[in-house]
């Protein structure tokens, strides 16, 4: 069989089928936990932990001067799944994913995301909607400027994940 890219199977790569995520977690986390060669991704997964924590409390400072009197909630309409580069970052900093639904988020309760910021799919940290945008502008070049280069680094830093971790393959279709 030819593995057809998952970027023109958009339907696969959500991982809908609940036999889908399993057969993914299982292919994943074998080689990705237990290889001792790997140092070298779980130094990078924690370099992106640490850049990750650098962004969080100006994300946390943006939603708490939006996100409680959104009339439209981008949560609700929000068609998320871990990808392969969220997995891989979780195993590697010793987390659990979280098993895969869709819209809407099951992670989203009365108060927002029940999920810590660092175990959301990595969509849900860069995102950010025309009124946070708006505030960033607000707040000056500096902050914004700190805030695009964090991001553009950990995006850096994920693609690198998967050639650490010689997981390329599994951005193909799964059998
Ligand atoms: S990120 Fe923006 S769209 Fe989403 S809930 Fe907050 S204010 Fe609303
Ligand atoms: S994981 Fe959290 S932040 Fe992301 S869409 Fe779901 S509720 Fe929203």
């Amino acid at each position: 069989m030819n593995p057809e890219p998952v970027s023109q199977r958009s339907s696969d790569i959500s991982w809908s089928r609940p036999q889908d995520w399993r057969t993914l977690l299982t292919a994943v986390q074998r080689p990705v936990c237990h290889e001792p060669r790997l140092k070298s991704a779980r130094n990078l997964a924690a370099d992106i932990r640490r850049e990750l924590s650098g962004i969080f409390p100006v994300l946390d400072g943006l939603c708490h001067r939006s996100c409680p009197w959104c009339p439209d909630p981008c949560c609700l309409n929000a068609r998320l799944w871990f990808d392969i580069k969220d997995i891989l970052f979780l195993l590697l900093t010793d987390q659990q994913p979280c098993s895969h639904r869709n819209q809407p988020c099951r992670y989203l309760g009365g108060r927002g995301c029940r999920l810590p910021r660092l175990r959301r799919p990595f969509t849900c940290t860069w995102y950010m909607c025309p009124t946070q945008k708006a505030i960033l502008r607000q707040e000056g070049d500096l902050p914004a400027e700190k805030l695009l280069s964090g991001i553009e680094r950990i995006k850096a830093m994920r693609k690198q994940l998967v050639s650490e971790t010689g997981t390329e393959k599994f951005f193909y279709r799964l059998p």
